[in-house]
């Protein structure tokens, strides 16, 4: 089911009196999630991901926009009529209920024709169970689960009703690291089998890169980027984008043009041939760097890191906006620790550009 978001829009009115100044969750959100993909809507906390979900679920109305499911303009259904599965970060299973009576509630509901019978319902149910791997905890209290098992059995409940459309509210955040790893990689294998069009919410960055067919990157309401993941990550829109997106984080510097060359410092650390003199804000990726006696780039050498494969260096430099720099280099490089400064050449297209003040792109040929 393609779910198509029309100059999506929601303000709040004002909390603070004194202030008066509205909130501006969603402001003018336009896109065509494509049937049967995995959307990640990605962004800091309060940045509009929830806000953009209930709207789409019906649970909140939109101050302005449509929102339609295939041709179906949805807009004004009530959240019972669209079709739809939530999920939320808290399970809120029914205490007093078993499993598998949680997870047969929806169905219990259904009216006139979509009415069920007791056998019908069971089946589903089981399907549903079997599909997020819990048939066999059916008769426990969700009490007597673990907080992965409780997550699936809230997304069994969510898929029981073969909804149109899948939606999850950040629902991985209550798990611990081991279980987020494996409940996501089950979400996507059940979202693959299924084909259910999902649009997943998260703070998390690798998480929504891990698991998207595209990733929606947002800040104070407004879309920043839409791609899919790898996209994205390689051709930062602007600032906000390169920065949100990457661990290690990417290192940002200081920087201008002069002459046709981008400086960090006193430094001349490429070329930039025929673009205007500026002052630039540079980004560049921690795999962005390469270890050169002759290099460009001049760092004071902190530390290093092992990860194994590779080694993370941690240097200074006064052009750094970030406290230290990191780069990731092949563990095969053998660095002397007992060395004051560390040169690097750039690899050209992991280096980013950035206007200053505004801190949009700037689309330059860097050699
Ligand atoms: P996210 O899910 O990305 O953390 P939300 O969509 O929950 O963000 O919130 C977006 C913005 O809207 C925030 O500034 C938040 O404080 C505000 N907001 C959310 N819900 C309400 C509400 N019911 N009333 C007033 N402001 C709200
Ligand atoms: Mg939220």
């Amino acid at each position: 089911m393609k779910v198509t978001l029309q100059n999506l829009t929601k303000i709040f009115p004002s909390r603070d009196k004194k202030s008066g100044k509205e909130v501006v969750a969603v402001n003018d959100f336009t896109f065509e999630i494509p049937d049967g993909k995995l959307i990640g809507l990605l962004g800091p906390s309060g940045c509009g991901k929830s806000t953009t979900l209930y709207m789409i679920s019906g649970l909140q109305k939109p101050t302005a926009g449509r929102i339609f499911f295939g041709d179906d303009d949805v807009t004004e259904l009530s959240t019972e009529n669209r079709g739809i599965g939530l999920v939320f970060q808290n399970y809120a299973l029914y205490p007093h209920m078993s499993v598998k009576q949680n997870i047969l509630f929806p169905l219990q509901n259904l009216k006139g024709k979509d009415k069920m019978t007791k056998n019908e319902m069971l089946e589903r149910a089981y399907e549903a169970a079997r599909l997020v791997q819990i048939d066999e905890l059916m008769d426990r209290k969700p009490s007597e689960l673990s907080g992965g098992q409780q997550q699936r059995v809230a997304i069994a409940r969510a898929l029981v009703k073969m909804p149109r459309v899948l939606l999850l509210d950040e629902p991985l955040s209550n798990l611990d690291a081991r279980l987020r790893l494996q409940t996501r990689e089950e979400i996507r294998r059940i979202q693959k089998e299924t084909g259910i069009t999902t649009v997943f919410v998260t703070h998390d960055q690798e998480e929504a890169m891990s698991i998207s067919d595209m990733i929606v990157v947002m800040k104070l309401g407004v879309v920043q980027q839409i791609g899919k993941p790898q996209e994205v990550y390689d051709n930062p829109t602007n600032l906000f984008v390169a920065k949100f997106l990457g661990t290690p984080p990417i290192n940002v510097f200081n920087g201008n043009i002069t002459g046709g060359k981008l400086y960090i410092g006193e430094e001349a650390v490429m070329d930039v041939p025929g673009v205007e003199d500026q002052a630039v804000t540079v980004g560049i990726r921690p795999e962005g760097f390469e270890l050169a006696d002759d290099g460009k780039l001049t760092c004071n050498l902190s530390n290093v890191e092992v990860m194994g494969r590779d080694v993370s260096v941690v240097s200074t430099n006064d052009a750094s906006v970030n406290p230290v720099i990191r780069s990731i280099i092949n563990a095969d490089n053998k660095i002397d620790l007992s060395q004051t400064t560390v040169r690097f050449n750039l690899k050209p297209h992991k280096v980013f550009i950035f206007n200053a003040e505004t801190e949009e792109r700037l689309y330059v040929e860097v050699k």
